[in-house]
């Protein structure tokens, strides 16, 4: 038995975050960033909505990026004083996921993150409050999954929540918000979209219900990412579309390594954070080679290159020209090739690399990848990564 869940409600176009206002209820509590919403409008222009649906509006501010678990519990403690019974979300991945974490523990104040992170294993949510998400990136497509991360700062432990309790109910898909998006945001998150689709429509899990969203999603990545990066509103647009179908073929089909060595990567370094679209973007061509060894892989690689019209007559000259296209995108978005060309040492790679493939074989992203992996294959693959190798096992 397989399941396949989304929002009740996804409401897109330009100007939809009107859709506020039809909402029905008596209490909104509207969760937001740092003040990107606010400074642009957006914020004020959702609690105007939220009141002519005639709601009382409370709004918890400044979930910072990565949320920790004492934000989660701050908001949840002030939902608990407040009593919505809607909880509305706006911004990037960050404070939607709070809010999903809220959520729960708003409902459920004795649950531990511990009980949680077992995947699809959350209480029944809706018994209090009902969810509305609303991005203002084009990539994680968080209004639209099963999942949310949250960071415990203490121990430096990442909760990875999964269940389809947190999918939200109604999802704002408005590119007015997005229009504003500095371009390094659009170039990181688009290749993010890209990599979600592209490992939905490989992953052990994917199926009729997710392989059409993926592969359209695939199309419009590719017909519009480069012109929403030299800001063309309209491929922008098209974009927030785009990521918003990877994420509807992601959450119910998973994913794959190219998310495992991103998870475990971006804060290993002490150059800095590799941000997580850069990191999918600079793995996802290593690890297409790596998962075409796999028979069934690489004709879903090359079924990919065949529908999106790319060059070549053999499988394994299609699974070339989808390599090709991605390493051509990142050259256009500015994404380097390696992380050695991002800035990461070659000796503090050296030294970690040996762990970091061990916490990538064990990242929850692995177990739905096509080609299994060991730690050893692993290391191998990210030396690849690093010094621009082919994959050659
Ligand atoms: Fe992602």
């Amino acid at each position: 038995m397989s399941r396949f869940c989304l929002p009740r409600d996804i409401y897109h176009g330009k100007g939809c975050l009107e859709e506020l206002k039809n909402l029905k209820g008596k209490k909104a509590m509207l969760v937001v960033g740092g003040g990107s919403m606010k400074r642009q409008g957006f914020l004020d222009k959702a609690v105007n909505y939220l009141k002519e649906a005639g709601m009382e509006v409370e709004v918890f501010e400044g979930v910072e990026p990565d949320p920790s678990v004492e934000t989660v519990m701050k908001g949840a403690e002030a939902m608990r004083a407040f009593e919505p019974d809607w909880i509305v979300s706006m911004g990037g991945g960050s404070p939607i996921d709070a809010a999903k974490a809220m959520w729960a523990f708003y409902e459920y104040p004795d649950t531990s993150f511990d009980d949680l992170c077992t995947p699809f294993n959350f209480p029944e949510l809706r018994t209090k409050a009902k969810f509305a998400a609303i991005p203002s990136t084009s990539g994680t497509a968080t209004e639209v999954t099963a999942f949310s991360v949250i960071t415990n700062y203490q121990t430096g432990v990442k909760y990875p929540l999964a269940d389809f309790n947190i999918t939200p109910d109604v999802a704002i898909v408005d590119p007015d918000l997005v229009s504003g998006l500095p371009v390094k945001q659009v170039a990181y998150t688009g290749m993010d979209a890209l990599t979600h689709a592209i490992e939905a429509y490989v992953s052990t899990l994917h199926g009729p219900f997710t392989d059409p969203l993926a592969l359209q999603a695939i199309e419009m990545v590719l017909d519009y990412l480069p012109a929403s990066y030299d800001c063309n509103m309209e491929a922008r647009e098209q974009m927030h579309y785009a990521q918003c179908l990877a994420g509807m073929a992601f959450s119910n089909a998973l994913l794959g390594i190219v998310h495992s060595m991103a998870h475990k990567t971006g804060a290993a370094f002490s150059t800095g954070h590799i941000p997580h679209g850069c990191a999918n973007a600079i793995y996802l061509p290593y690890v297409i080679a790596y998962n075409a060894k796999e028979p069934e892989a690489a004709s879903r690689y090359a079924e990919i290159a065949r529908r999106m019209g790319l060059e070549g007559t053999s499988q394994k000259a299609l699974i070339n020209s989808l390599r090709e296209k991605i390493n051509e995108f990142n050259a256009k978005l500015n994404i380097p090739k390696t992380i050695k060309d991002f800035g990461v040492n070659e000796a503090e790679f050296k030294e970690k690399v040996a762990h970091i493939a061990e916490l990538a074989v064990g990242d929850a992203c692995t177990g739905s990848n096509p080609r299994s992996i060991d730690p050893a294959a692993m290391e191998k693959l990210l030396n690849c990564t690093y010094y621009g190798t082919e994959v050659d096992f």
